[in-house]
């Protein structure tokens, strides 16, 4: 029986736990919480990502080390490498994953665009960067923001050195605000044979900077054709191994790169149900080497994140089409503590019941 070694293990993890199950496959856990969530479905091992003795400890014997968490410091993915362990995604994809200019430029350089931006290390620096950006702009930290973290939106020239003290001693990056028609994310397989295999395009809906709805709503034939060829440059310049999610903001029908998740992704879930092979399952059967399966849809689906506080399940029940997850972790403000999917036999029903489910899934942030 092979045997995968995830560093983290929040809900992703669990899910992953539960394809690997279904596949036969032993799973286990590193997560610095004795409560992750992931411990109900495979044994944890508690310690910190960035403990070599700890990472060693959950990789022992395992046939393949992965990530549930794009913030897995790359040096302890490294430290697996160094020591003959297999794993996938292979670490360099971390480094860039976890600085949004290292990100930007990666893009760039495959001719993908992004957002204008500038990096900003100094007070000089800001200066000159917003004569470039221009306003309204946004600042942000160049490592370690998500959910909307670490950012601060500039609307006049001047409010920059304050918010740049604000974030203060980090590197940053300010970018162009842009005005985009839509977010949309595109998620990827590819396997150790170089097979990919993707997703139709989720169109994504914040609240509060954390993602609440999406939409997995095929973008008409052109857009698909282009996150296509967008995720899988992406995934060939990092000959990578795994589910890569790109988060994308759609302006004219132009997809412009935001962020790069080298993981299974919360846009993504709808997958279970609404798709023929699922996020987890591709991205287990990638990287121990096995054909990766159709990720084509299942009629139209849909997904909401339940946010600080579960929905009752008897309402989610009486709605046709809907199945809910919940991860097990205690409720707390802002937290994605489940999520709902709802597939359906075409997008007007599917968003229907969406609008018949949103009021029964309350958000506590
Ligand atoms: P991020 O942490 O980069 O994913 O940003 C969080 C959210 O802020 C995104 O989902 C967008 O809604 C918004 N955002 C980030 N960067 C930009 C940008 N350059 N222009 C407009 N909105 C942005």
């Amino acid at each position: 029986m092979a045997t995968v070694a995830i560093l983290g293990g929040g809900q992703l993890g669990l899910m992953l736990g539960r394809a690997a199950r279904d596949l036969g496959v032993e799973i286990r856990f590193l997560d610095p919480s004795t409560n992750a969530c992931a411990g109900a479905i495979g044994p944890l091992v508690v310690g910190s990502l960035d403990d070599e003795a700890a990472v060693l400890d959950v990789a022992f014997g395992a046939d393949v080390i992965t990530y549930e968490w794009e913030g897995v410091p790359a040096w302890s993915a490294r430290v697996l490498v160094d020591t003959e362990h297999v794993v996938y995604p292979a670490p360099d994809v971390l480094q860039v994953a976890q600085d949004r200019l290292l990100e930007k430029r990666t893009a760039n350089d495959l001719g993908l665009p992004t957002a204008e931006y500038r990096p900003i290390d100094s007070v000089d620096q800001a200066e000159s960067a917003i004569s470039v950006i221009g306003t309204p702009a946004l600042l942000k930290t160049r490592r370690g923001g998500y959910d909307g973290k670490g950012q601060r939106v500039i609307r006049e020239a001047d409010d920059l050195t304050a918010a740049v003290s604000e974030l203060g001693g980090r590197s940053l990056i300010l970018e162009r605000l842009v005005d985009f028609e839509r977010e949309v994310s595109v998620l990827a397989a590819r396997g150790r044979d170089g097979d990919v295999v993707t997703w139709p395009l989720v169109e994504n809906h914040h609240e509060g900077g954390i993602l609440r709805t999406s939409f997995a709503t095929r973008g008409d034939d052109a857009l698909q054709d282009k996150a296509e060829s967008l995720v899988a440059s992406l995934l060939d310049r990092f000959d990578y191994v795994g589910v890569l999610a790109v988060e994308l903001f759609d302006v004219d029908g132009e997809l412009l790169v935001n962020e790069l998740a080298p993981r299974v992704h919360n846009s993504g879930h709808w997958t279970i149900e609404g798709a023929r092979t699922s996020q987890f399952e591709n991205h287990l059967r990638a990287i121990l080497g096995r054909q990766l399966g159709d990720p084509s849809p299942i009629g139209s689906a849909a997904m909401v994140n339940c946010i600080g506080v579960l929905p009752d399940p008897s309402a989610i029940a009486s709605v046709p089409g809907a199945h809910l997850h919940a991860y097990g972790k205690e409720p707390r403000p802002g937290r994605k503590v489940g999520h709902v999917t709802v597939v359906a036999p075409d997008t007007g029903i599917r968003d229907e019941r969406v609008d018949t489910l949103r009021p029964l899934i309350p958000a506590a942030g």
